[in-house]
């Protein structure tokens, strides 16, 4: 309760003295009637087990992680399909490769503007990497403070996490958004588990929000029922791998997210959803298994591929996104495969190696 009370003076403070452009802190808490004129797109980009989300509004773009380090080349190609050329801020959750990994090379292919991350460090290569692409590039890190308000464009993003300095858990140091344009509105918690939930829920900041993206993968230490009440999604995200090595998602997290509108992007590939300031539209990359708004434009695409190029090294199943070698054993159905000369050709498409083939 101390705590609780603590942040909220904190709170009160930062708003306070607050940040000249950053007068609408809190106003999330009263949900006004916002008009505007565009739209704001927010990519899942398919990056295998990991994270990776580009939002884009008018000419401001926002990067969310760039998943493990064989996606860097798969995230800077998604991103210059879509124009993008300047990112105005590129947020790493938090040091795991499965969310850093690639934002090496995006910050090496891209003008970026301000990088947020955690204050936090991690001695792995993968995040040393990082800062020297990151020195390298002459930017200076932006520690996240929460209750802070950036515009984006038309739309505006509330950090709402991390809320403690130091923590058992490299996952609870996520940083955390809550994205608004128009009417509509989106939680990023990256893998944030149920003790930063809990230091979410006790800002007092209105969390509701239209999408989640389901936090840590679908991981069962995460989205308690008291966060997921909270922010009560009607459509939420899972950024995950097929046959991932940590049986995400768990059953549990399934569960409970039984009514609401799920999107996975080991089932629909990428998933790209639209906001018009009170509409949202849903495209997905594929059908998947379980989901009746897939953009079947797409899809189509995708079998065409698969039927054009009929001969290669590796052959992909484009269920799970997993390749193998012609000779591997467990060969996806005829009618799930794509074929790929190499395996780079194959990485680029957001497929990863199958473990067992080069065994
Ligand atoms: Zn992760
Ligand atoms: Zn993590």
């Amino acid at each position: 309760m101390k705590k609780t009370l603590f942040v909220m003076l904190l709170l009160v403070f930062v708003f306070l003295t607050g940040c000249t452009t950053n007068s609408s802190s809190l106003n999330t808490e009263t949900k006004k009637a916002t008009v505007v004129n565009g739209t704001m797109k927010v990519h899942f980009i398919d990056v295998g087990q990991g994270d990776a989300i580009l939002i884009q509004q008018g000419e401001s773009t926002m990067l969310i992680d760039a998943g493990d380090n064989q996606y860097g080349e798969t995230v800077v190609n998604y991103l210059k399909d879509q124009g993008v050329q300047t990112l105005d801020y590129v947020i790493g959750t938090h040091p795991h490769a499965d969310h850093i990994g690639g934002l090496d090379v995006v910050i090496n292919n891209f003008e970026v503007k301000k990088i947020i991350m955690p204050k936090v460090g991690h001695t792995t290569k993968t995040y040393e990497d990082l800062l020297l692409a990151i020195k390298n590039k002459g930017l200076k890190i932006t520690t996240p403070v929460v209750g802070e308000t950036n515009d984006l464009g038309d739309s505006q993003f509330t950090i709402i996490g991390p809320n403690a300095e130091s923590y058992n858990s490299l996952n609870d140091y996520s940083v955390a958004i809550k994205l608004a344009y128009g009417n509509t509105s989106f939680v990023f918690t990256g893998d944030a588990e149920e003790n930063a939930e809990k230091e979410m829920l006790a800002l007092g900041i209105d969390l509701k929000a239209d999408v989640l993206k389901i936090p840590h993968h679908g991981s069962s230490s995460s989205l308690s029922d008291a966060f997921l009440k909270a922010v009560a999604p009607k459509i939420g995200v899972i950024q995950l791998g097929a046959d991932n090595d940590y049986g995400h998602p768990h059953e549990e997290t399934m569960a409970k997210l039984a009514g609401v509108e799920l999107y996975r992007t080991d089932n629909n590939g990428t998933v790209v959803i639209e906001s018009d300031g009170t509409n949202l539209s849903v495209k997905t990359q594929k059908a998947g298994n379980d989901t009746s708004t897939a953009n079947t434009q797409k899809v189509v695409q995708q079998e065409n591929t698969a039927t054009t190029a009929d001969t290669g090294s590796y052959i992909g199943n484009i269920n799970s996104h997993v390749y193998h070698t012609v000779t591997c054993s467990s060969l996806p159905l005829e009618k799930n495969r794509v074929y790929f000369d190499t395996e780079e050709e194959a990485i680029a498409a957001g497929y990863r190696p199958h473990e067992e083939c080069n065994k």
